[in-house]
């Protein structure tokens, strides 16, 4: 078949998460043809919710930062209506289960220097483990000599244990991670905290389905739900019911232990982590700022809390109006021996420890294990070179090949498109009679 015959097929895009959907955006930009493929019958992947009993329920704890910079180049941010999360955060007292810190940003609440001082969490030793972090941080030298190394491993090369670390930074990186051991490279790390740093971490007002769904409108080739697709070759993508569809090019988006098994990468250990949810009515409201509280990881299995309709009220139904009713959101570390079970004894024990009885009367909305959360392997580990071209007329991408992060997706999404076009490109001008002549 010759190049121009190839050509007649559009590319197909598999997988219509953030990263499918932005590739599809870029390849309209760029006026090429394609048809994207979705296993489920909805577009979004990772990112989405769903309505039980008219309560909108994110799938597991999630957040936007409005610092992406793919989210600001990609995303309308008024149309998603983001509504924010307090500037700070709720930390355990060392003495009782039951006392908790919020410690706020002091650039938005200027008391909270004062405050912080007042709660004793803060001494000399925290102060100088911030001021070694700020430059390990941001020199560039420091960058490329220690950020490949597990975050606990760069925290204890420059000397970060102060108390604070252990009570604070630790617990919210565990939550944010999904782990205990802090294996995630410390480029991670610096990239979550430079985010947090420059700008609020929010929601949108109807659920987090609206970021894939603002994308989906924007994008304007064919897509097709329901198309699980078992194999793919250079010219082929193949479904599960025995069905082909031509490709000129393919864009593999889909999540790592599928593009793992339909690429052949050979990767092997455990590619992926799991994370546990639950969703909880309570009638008194258990955390008195929308903050997101990080227990000590010495409690159990629990990662984050938030009372998620303090934040977005519009989460709740219009009928609760006017009655005392809060939407809890808590994220789990999963067990047993897959590690793809939801620690439902464990969690309820470590809630009871927190807030006491009352927690009795909370009512267990949803709840849930969401099976490969985050690439336990990504970025340079997995395409070293950066080049999403992993084999002839073949691209990759999904957060595995950047960040594990909404702002990682989108921005591979864009950067599989554009390698497409420039891999076109280069082979149009090599065969061009223009250019030869
Ligand atoms: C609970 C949770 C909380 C998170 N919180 C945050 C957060 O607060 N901030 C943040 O930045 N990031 C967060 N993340 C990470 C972020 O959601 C992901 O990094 C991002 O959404 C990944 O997008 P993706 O397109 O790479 O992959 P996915 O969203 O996994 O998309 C892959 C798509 O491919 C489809 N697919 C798979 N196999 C096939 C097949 N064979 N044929 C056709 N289609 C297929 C899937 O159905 C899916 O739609 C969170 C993730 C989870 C799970």
């Amino acid at each position: 078949m010759s190049a121009q015959l190839d050509r007649d097929a559009p590319v197909v895009i598999v997988g219509g998460g953030l990263a499918g959907l932005a590739c599809a955006n870029q390849l309209d930009k760029l006026k090429i043809e394609y048809v994207l493929l979705e296993s489920t019958n909805r577009l979004g992947g990772r990112v989405g919710s769903e309505k039980i009993d008219n309560f909108t329920i994110d799938i597991g704890f999630q957040s936007y930062q409005e610092s992406y910079p793919e989210g600001r180049r990609i995303l309308d941010s008024v149309s998603l209506e983001l509504t924010r999360f307090y500037r700070g955060i709720y930390v355990q007292g060392e003495s009782d289960k039951q006392t908790r810190f919020l410690l706020s940003d002091p650039r938005q609440y200027p008391g909270a220097v004062a405050e912080l001082l007042a709660t004793k969490l803060v001494g000399a030793s925290d102060i100088i483990c911030f001021l070694k972090l700020i430059p390990a941080l941001s020199t560039r030298a420091r960058r490329r000599l220690a950020l490949n190394k597990p975050t606990k491993e760069f925290l204890a090369d420059i000397g970060a244990n102060s108390s604070l670390f252990k009570t604070v930074i630790e617990p919210f990186l565990s939550g944010v991670f999904i782990e205990d051991e802090l294996e995630t490279p410390a480029s991670m790390t610096k990239f979550l905290l430079e985010r947090l740093y420059s700008g609020p971490t929010s929601i949108p007002l109807s659920g987090m389905q609206m970021i894939p769904d603002q994308l989906a409108k924007q994008i304007k080739g064919e897509v097709r739900l329901g198309q699980r697709v078992s194999s793919i070759s250079k010219k082929i993508v193949k479904l599960d019911d025995g069905s082909a569809v031509p490709a000129s090019e393919v864009v593999l988006a889909t999540e790592l232990s599928t593009a793992n098994d339909l690429l052949r990468l050979g990767l092997t250990g455990q590619l992926s982590k799991s994370v546990g949810y639950f969703y909880f009515l309570s009638e008194r409201r258990p955390l008195e700022h929308p903050a997101v509280f990080t227990p000590s990881r010495k409690l159990g299995p629990i990662l984050t809390i938030a009372t998620i309709s303090d934040v977005a009220q519009s989460y709740l139904p219009k009928s609760s109006k006017g009655s005392d009713v809060h939407l809890v959101s808590v994220s789990t570390l999963t067990t047993g021996d897959n590690g793809r079970q939801l620690p439902v004894e464990e969690t309820y024990r470590e809630l009871a420890s927190l807030f006491g009885p009352e927690v009795a009367e909370w009512r267990e909305l949803a709840a849930g294990v969401i099976p490969d959360a985050l690439p336990k392997q990504f970025g340079r580990a997995v395409i070293p070179n950066g080049n999403p071209e992993i084999a002839d007329g073949i691209f990759i991408c999904g957060d595995y090949t950047d960040t594990p992060s909404i702002n990682g997706a989108l921005f591979s999404g864009r950067r599989a498109a554009i390698a497409l076009a420039d891999q076109r490109s280069s082979s149009t001008s090599h065969f061009s009679p223009l250019i030869g002549g």
